[in-house]
């Protein structure tokens, strides 16, 4: 029997069968013939019924081939009619028949027959009055033919398995349209009668934490599922808080145990078992997967392989890598209360709750008064910076999925939504509306980074763990996995977190990120305002030591990993400020007019600053930016080198469009670690590499490979330039896009293997035609993903580098390609 033809519960049964469990007569019917079944055809019921004797019951339960895809309820009891009810009354008491028939009738009525539920909720107790329903709501008595009656379920739970609900349900759950359901028909075991008789259900793991522990209820005198619900049902396992099945019935409970632990060894899995007792005798029904959280999963997982039960690859292959996600990070706790404000792109996950705020300078004032806070803006841009920093989460209205707002946010492990298109924001007011619904500056909300949701109050909350299971689960990983995995790490706390996450080393420090800090903007304003080349260099000798301690830091944190630092890349009008109040302040620590200021600033912006003076043009332009960064990176890589692990740091230019850019750049490298040679009486070994985040350094990436030593694709850029679409304006209309099928996925969100994708194979090709030993890498935030990784790995990259909460999932994705 095989999961493909009858689904996963049959297939689960003739397992338990051939372990010699206990399990009443079964038969099993195929997906294709409950699909016989659903469109009228009725199968043979003499032959259907032969193996279960004279006047049997039975029950029918879903089979599909996951059993997460779900199904229709059990039906339990079928073959009850008044002479069964007659005899069984002798066996087991008149009460216990009747309530049996009961029930029955009841579940037919309402699930089978499709009858509304309220005349027989008032017939509840009195068989007369059920079975007078019965005939007054269909004008037929209550069929007694348990034929009929077996045939009816079937056909009922056959066309049930077709309704748009359920069809949603289950394709949600990742089941293709055309998902069979099998169905599986029992013998009862009672669970009602003398001397004991009941059911539970028993499994050997904690659903939450994954630990070992016997749990499960058992209720005398009950069927099914019930010791779960409702009153008076007992312990499994002797407890002092009340009587146990181990006590009432050492023997059976002993088997049980057994059981599990023969299910666990030949199942390969940790099995939940429904069993029924029956006058005394054991009877196991059903088994399924223990349901389980992501943290309980990991644990399942890594014990069943160090108990050799499976192959620490299987275990590998069965945590799917966004199970780590949820292990990184807080969650709103399932079946918490949702009151739902406004949905928008699930930018970065994890959940937090705070006070909400408007700017950036409020956020910072709630953490100075310790009050966390969720910050909403229209967009962030790199003067939030701090803001950000200071708020527990980020909402934007607009931007996509590799805005500022997301990738700091994933930077930061900050749970953070984009493009919430239905908010309304009003700074004045300092309120937000989103369908006519208001609320105000310090109104208590919550931010799903799992979902999208930005949700009123705060709902209940569970913690991250990481744990053993985790560490040992990606400690295999490595040793199976065959491309590398850095971090893209800006500042000292992410490069602690990505040497806790295991990153190879740096593959992305924007180094931009650390102009923002304290007083450094100042002095950056003061160096982009500066009106000569001394004033300038001054400036810029205010920066340095402050860039040195940056560096020296990562380089110290790394401990002789490598850290590949792009020079500056964003236009400087960045730097400035945005508003009147800002502007202001800014002529006053400047000490110049305002209409100087606003004249300079305005100056500076451009019509269409991602496509204008930004990234290696910047270089080259005011080459002192990156001499200065140079000279920092060189002097702190020769300090450090000094006390600790050599370090060898590898500097990037962004927004490579030419070869000759490289070379001019290369030249003005060279000549200030020359300097610093001199200076230092040190080596000053260092690599030059390439962004490739423009289409035509990716078609000239073979001219461009002959003067660096690495080539590293920039996905954001790459595809921003490929499609012609804005990284922070496309938010806007993608979902749009996606549903119109113009695009299958947000390509900033999963990478474009066919348009992106044949730049990179390009380039990578050309590149390595050029130069054999070129390192080949991916930074965009594409990186983490398992489809980037597989087509890095498909052309022989060297890594890929994604954002430090990333890297655990990347390591565990790339382990899964190479078995
Ligand atoms: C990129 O463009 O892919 C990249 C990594 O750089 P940024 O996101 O900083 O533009
Ligand atoms: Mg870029």
């Amino acid at each position: 029997m095989a999961a493909e033809v009858h689904g996963g519960r049959a297939k689960c049964l003739q397992r338990l069968i051939r372990l010699d469990m206990p399990v009443p007569t079964t038969v099993a019917l195929s997906f294709d013939a409950v699909r016989r079944i659903a469109h009228g055809w009725t199968p043979d019921m003499e032959a259907l019924l032969a193996p279960f004797g004279e006047d049997p019951l039975l029950s029918v339960r879903p089979s599909s081939l996951d059993p997460d895809w779900g199904g229709p309820g059990a039906v339990l009891n079928i073959g009850m009619n008044g002479v069964r009810h007659k005899t069984l009354a002798a066996q087991i008491g008149d009460a216990a028949a009747t309530a049996l028939y009961l029930r029955f009738i009841q579940s037919y009525a309402v699930n089978v027959a499709r009858l509304d539920a309220e005349p027989f909720r008032h017939a509840e107790g009195d068989l007369d009055a059920m079975l007078a329903a019965y005939e007054e709501e269909t004008d037929e008595p209550f069929p007694q033919d348990p034929a009929q009656q077996l045939s009816e379920v079937l056909r009922f739970m056959a066309r049930a398995w077709d309704g748009t609900t359920a069809r949603i349900l289950r394709e949600a759950k990742g089941a293709p349209a055309d998902a069979g359901l099998g169905l599986v028909v029992q013998a009862m075991a009672l669970g009602v009668g003398a001397p004991e008789s009941g059911a539970g259900v028993i499994q050997f793991a904690d659903e939450a934490t994954g630990a070992p522990q016997i749990k499960g209820r058992y209720k005398s005198q009950s069927q099914g599922r019930d010791a779960l619900k409702g009153n008076g049902a007992i312990y499994l396992t002797k407890d002092a808080r009340g009587p146990s099945l181990e006590e009432l019935c050492p023997a059976i409970y002993a088997d049980l145990v057994r059981f599990g632990t023969l299910a666990r060894q030949k199942l390969r899995e940790e099995m939940q078992i429904e069993f029924t007792i029956e006058n005394d005798a054991l009877f196991v029904l059903d088994a399924v997967r223990v349901p389980r959280s992501s943290r309980a999963a990991v644990r399942i997982a890594v014990a069943l392989a160090e108990d050799k039960i499976i192959p620490r690859e299987e275990a590998i292959l069965r945590i799917p890598p966004a199970t780590l996600n949820d292990l990184l990070h807080r969650q709103v706790a399932p079946g918490a209360d949702r009151d739902v404000f406004a949905r928008g792109i699930a930018a970065s996950p994890g959940a937090a709750s705070g006070r909400l705020v408007f700017s950036s300078s409020e956020a910072q004032a709630s953490a100075a008064r310790g009050e966390p806070s969720v910050l909403v803006r229209r967009e962030t841009t790199p003067e939030d910076i701090r803001g950000m920093h200071a708020a527990s989460a980020v909402v934007t209205a607009r931007g996509g999925i590799t805005s500022h707002a997301a990738v700091i946010g994933r930077g930061l492990g900050l749970p953070c939504i984009v493009g919430v298109s239905a908010l309304a924001i009003d700074p004045k007011s300092r309120t937000v509306t989103a369908s006519g619904q208001v609320l105000a500056e310090g109104d208590l909300v919550t931010v799903d980074g799992h979902t999208g949701e930005l949700l009123v109050g705060q709902p209940e909350m569970v913690e991250p763990a990481l744990g053993e299971a985790f560490q040992t689960l990606l400690d295999w990983a490595d040793a199976v996995r065959d491309i590398g995995v850095r971090a893209n790490a800006d500042t000292p706390a992410d490069a602690e977190t990505a040497r806790i996450f295991n990153a190879e080393g740096i593959g992305l420090c924007r180094t931009e990120h650390m102009f923002f800090e304290g007083e450094r903007l100042t002095v950056m304003r003061e160096m982009i305002f500066a009106e000569s080349p001394a004033d300038r260099a001054a400036a810029l000798d205010r920066l340095l030591p402050m860039q040195r301690a940056d560096f020296a830091d990562l380089f110290k944190i790394m401990r002789g990993l490598p850290v590949c630092i792009r020079l500056f890349d964003p236009p400087l009008h960045e730097f400035l400020p945005t508003d009147k109040a800002g502007l202001r302040e800014l002529a006053e620590a400047l000490d110049r007019p305002l209409s100087d200021v606003t004249h300079r600033a305005r100056e500076m912006s451009e019509y269409n600053p991602m496509l204008g003076l930004r990234g290696v043009r910047l270089g080259i332009t005011v080459p002192e930016i990156y001499d200065m960064q140079a000279r920092a990176i060189f002097e702190a890589a020769a300090d450090v080198a000094r006390h600790g692990d050599p370090v060898i740091p590898e500097i990037m230019i962004p927004l490579v469009s030419a070869r000759r850019e490289v070379e001019l750049v290369r030249g003005r490298m060279d000549a200030v670690a020359a300097a610093v040679r001199a200076e230092k009486r040190a080596e000053i070994p260092y690599k030059l590499g390439v962004m490739v985040e423009t289409p035509r350094a990716a078609l000239r990436a073979g001219d461009i490979a002959e003067s660096t030593t690495f080539l590293s694709f920039g996905t954001n850029d790459l595809t921003q330039m490929t499609y012609g679409l804005s990284r922070d304006d496309a938010g806007r209309f993608m979902s749009d896009y996606v549903q119109k099928g113009v695009y299958r996925e947000d390509p900033f969100h999963t990478l474009d293997l066919e348009g992106v994708g044949e730049l990179l194979a390009m380039g990578a090709e050309r590149g390595r035609a050029m130069r054999p030993d070129i390192v080949l890498s991916v930074c965009g935030e594409h990186g983490g993903s398992q489809a980037a990784i597989a087509f890095c790995r498909a052309y022989g990259f060297d890594y890929v580098s994604c954002s430090p909460f990333r890297v655990p999932g990347a390591r565990l994705s790339a382990a899964r390609l190479a078995i």
